[in-house]
């Protein structure tokens, strides 16, 4: 294999969301994929995440629509508490995201993995409870060791390993320079469904706080708590040292925040997080080459990371089957979805952060519109979320033919 050949084997790390959608239209187009991912097995549970517009095509595409509309959690409703925990507005949740109801989708993250796992398990090797440990790569080829001691050589290697990229560390260096702190930080687990909540979103806002519980099921159900605090400056990278600033920030507030925070403090399955972006001046280098979170997180204020990694799995995929060589392909995957993540990623630059503002005017300004938005008839999508018009799958009657 030389440098300008279409490369034909190829690792991808992480089994996420980015990961195993790549990996199935790599193999639809004849690839050999082998799939590396730290955990033992697929992620399963985790919070509600976002499927719209382009998204959803790609979902249709893939087969694996019927599954995701079974999977749907049809929330009900959306009800915002003052600092008291008095009501301020209860409304339907696709007003406020923008997004179209009936079409677009809201499930949990760890069946939209186990549902991309399934449609590839098969046909991929997947190496759980593994990460690459060393990659050198040439003008023909990448060399991996993997952490359990194996060595194997890749024509190519994507790193869809999330925010943190353990594979753009590798390529390029640490995280911070691509990284764009929104000066939020956040905590997610699960807790006791004292309130009795069924398929419902309620959350509790102050001045730089808020305190959100999800019920994506009936009240027999546990419930998705999730805190968020403005603090520009950050505690520390540990889960620890995050769990600690966040309740630190919540000290004195009221409704059920005190029982949240105990919550977190007894939660096993703590994630807590920096909200921030990733932003990178280009996403491959050589034979290597980044997708989803890894290469554009937009951040959950956008509610699109998901929909990103599927739109980008779909065009990396493409730009791979129809170009000669990894060059062309990197370029025209870059080219033509770039536009579409930088649009989703500006997104917290227009509002969507207005969510949760950080002072008692802003505040105010959100609870005036909140109330408005329950009587205003349904915004139209946001342009953002179907601002990419996705090429022909080359595996079916396409004019773009996949390359041997
Ligand atoms: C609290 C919260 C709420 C969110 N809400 C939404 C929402 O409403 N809508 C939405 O669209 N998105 C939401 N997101 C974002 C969404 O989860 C991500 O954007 C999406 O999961 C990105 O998928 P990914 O496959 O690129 O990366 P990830 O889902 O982060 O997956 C990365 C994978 O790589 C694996 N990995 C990491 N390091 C290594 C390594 N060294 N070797 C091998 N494997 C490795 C990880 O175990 C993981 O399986 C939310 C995120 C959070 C944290």
């Amino acid at each position: 294999m030389t440098a300008t050949h279409r490369p034909r084997t190829v690792l991808i790390s992480g089994a996420s969301i980015a990961g195993p959608a790549l990996a199935f239209w790599l193999h639809r187009y004849g690839f050999e994929v082998t799939v590396v991912e730290k955990a033992s097995a697929p992620r399963t549970g985790g919070y509600p995440i976002d499927l719209r517009g382009t998204a959803i095509e790609v979902a249709r595409r893939m087969g694996v629509l019927p599954l995701l509309q079974q999977a749907h959690i049809d929330t009900r409703r959306i009800t915002f508490l003052d600092p008291v925990g008095r009501e301020i507005a209860t409304i339907a949740p696709h007003t406020l995201a923008g997004s179209v109801e009936g079409r677009d989708l809201e499930v949990a993250r760890g069946d939209l993995t186990a549902i991309l796992y399934s449609k590839v398990r098969d046909d991929v090797e997947f190496r759980f409870d593994d990460t690459i440990e060393t990659l050198d790569q040439s003008a023909d080829q990448v060399d991996i060791t993997f952490r359990s001691g194996e060595q194997r050589t890749f024509d190519v290697v994507i790193g869809a390993d999330g925010m943190h990229s353990h594979t753009r560390g590798l390529l390029f260096g640490p995280e911070a320079p691509f990284h764009r702190d929104l000066g939020y930080r956040f905590a997610v687990f699960t807790m006791p469904n004292t309130l009795g909540l069924s398929r419902e979103l309620v959350m509790w806002n102050a001045p730089g706080k808020s305190a959100a519980l999800y019920a994506t099921g009936t009240s027999d159900d546990e419930l998705h708590a999730f805190l968020n605090v403005h603090q520009p400056q950050q505690a520390g990278r540990s889960q620890e040292a995050q769990a600690n600033q966040i309740a630190e920030t919540f000290k004195g507030s009221a409704w059920k925040v005190p029982e949240i925070i105990q919550a977190m403090r007894n939660a096993d399955d703590l994630f807590s997080d920096t909200v921030g972006q990733i932003r990178m001046p280009t996403w491959s280098s050589g034979r290597v080459a980044l997708v989803g979170d890894a290469a554009y997180a937009p951040s959950f204020l956008t509610g699109q990371g998901t929909s990103l990694a599927l739109v980008g799995a779909y065009m990396l995929a493409h730009a791979l089957a129809t170009h000669p060589d990894h060059q062309t392909a990197f370029a025209a995957y870059e080219q033509s979805t770039r536009d579409f993540t930088s649009a989703n990623q500006a997104l917290v630059d227009h509002g969507t952060a207005a969510l949760f503002p950080t002072t008692a005017h802003d505040l105010e300004q959100r609870n005036v519109r909140l109330r408005s938005l329950t009587t205003i008839p349904t915004p139209t999508p946001r342009p953002a979320y179907t601002a990419l018009t996705l090429p022909e799958d080359p595996a079916v009657n396409s004019s773009a033919k996949i390359l041997e």
